[in-house]
């Protein structure tokens, strides 16, 4: 066992406090990471304060959050052959799936069938619960490591791992490109992601927002179009608009009146997480042969695309680095819509 540092929810809504705990020795497969940035996901708020109570079956507290690990390679197993010492690497939302499954086969472990091994808050294979990337160090299976972008900062790749790979691998399912009308509904962490990887696929970007106070970032970061959903108007206007909606929004919310939006055969695609239930009419499906999906992160091939992606087109995070003394502060922020638009922390700090 190794002893690893980080910040911890004792309970849950407890504020973050540090916490020292034991991560596994690295077997023949494991790498060892010093984890240099970690990105504060709106999920990891989530999960901190009990919220999804409604549909975990348990929350594992002490809990240390944080699942967009970004950092470097200090030591490998026998057999590892993917990684060496001194490689720049990230892990995201899982570490560990069954390997076997059909889900996992075609390298969507993200949907694996017998359990997914998420990266905190959860257990691995044999019991033990994880810990997350608000720490100094991670051992995880080569099979469930991202090789970084080599030409961009890490800071602002950290968030790629999960808020990147939300919007990325919804858009590549449903075909965003060129001729596509493409709306992405809350301009927070995962929504920037959206706006700037979909005009990147080469779609027309509307962005959704509540007010009009975050339009000329909208503008700079690749979309076309800005309405705020407090005017009414908007929904009258963009009625029978979009081939795509991409849902990110974190609170409850009529998805019937965005189903509307929609142009005959159009899917809209639920992302963010409410913690409670959202009815839908079924004539807001009906209509236009619309459809409501959602969509989960992405798996390890898909998120590895994602990130070559990124490297090729130079899109990274818009992020606000903070140490991680600063994490409860930073919570707050979120929560309130105050962050433009992904805080990361600099493990440094610890
Ligand atoms: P975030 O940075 O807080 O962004 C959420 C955005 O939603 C806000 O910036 C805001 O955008 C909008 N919003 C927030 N409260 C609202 C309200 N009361 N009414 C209307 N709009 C509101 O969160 P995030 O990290 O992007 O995460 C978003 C959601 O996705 C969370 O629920 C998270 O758990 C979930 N998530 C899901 C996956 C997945 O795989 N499906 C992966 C990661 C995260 P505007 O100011 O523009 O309106
Ligand atoms: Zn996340
Ligand atoms: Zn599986």
């Amino acid at each position: 066992m190794s002893r690893s540092k980080g910040y911890a929810a004792m309970a849950a809504k407890a504020p973050l406090a540090p916490y020292t705990f034991e991560r596994r020795e690295p077997r023949e497969h494991d790498v060892l990471i010093a984890i240099k940035y970690c990105g504060i996901c709106h999920s990891d708020i989530h999960q901190s304060r009990d919220g999804w109570s409604d549909y975990l079956e348990e929350s594992i507290f002490p809990m240390v959050p944080g699942h967009e690990i970004a950092g470097v390679v200090t030591a490998v197993g026998a057999k590892v052959t993917k990684y060496k010492v001194g490689d720049k690497v990230g892990v995201g939302c899982f570490v560990d799936s069954c390997r076997t499954c059909a889900p996992c086969k075609s390298g969507l472990e993200q949907y694996c069938s017998v359990r997914t091994v998420w990266t905190y808050n959860a257990r691995d294979y044999e019991g033990v619960p994880t810990y997350g990337g608000y720490s100094d160090r991670i051992v995880v299976d080569e099979n469930y490591v991202l090789r970084m972008p080599e030409n961009l900062p890490l800071d602002a790749c950290a968030p790629l791992l999960c808020a990147g790979i939300t919007l990325y691998s919804p858009l590549r399912h449903w075909q965003a490109g060129p001729g596509k009308n493409v709306a992405i509904v809350g301009l927070g962490g995962l929504g920037q992601m959206g706006v700037k990887l979909a005009h990147a696929l080469g779609a027309e970007v509307t962005v959704l927002s509540h007010s009009l106070k975050k339009q000329a970032d909208g503008k700079r970061l690749g979309a076309a179009h800005f309405y705020a959903t407090s005017d009414p108007e908007t929904f009258t206007k963009l009625k029978g608009t979009f081939d795509l909606i991409i849902n990110t929004v974190s609170a409850e919310m009529d998805w019937n009146e965005y189903l509307a939006l929609l142009k005959l055969d159009g899917t809209m695609v639920v992302v963010g997480l409410p913690e409670k239930n959202i009815p839908v009419g079924a004539f807001a499906l009906t209509g236009g042969r619309r459809s409501l999906a959602g969509s989960q992160i992405g798996g390890i091939q898909e998120t590895q695309e994602m990130l070559n992606f990124c490297a090729k087109h130079g899109v990274t995070c818009d992020i606000e680095v903070i140490p991680i003394q600063k994490v409860n502060e930073a919570y707050e922020r979120v929560v309130n819509g105050d962050v433009r638009y992904r805080f990361v922390i600099d493990m440094a700090s610890l």
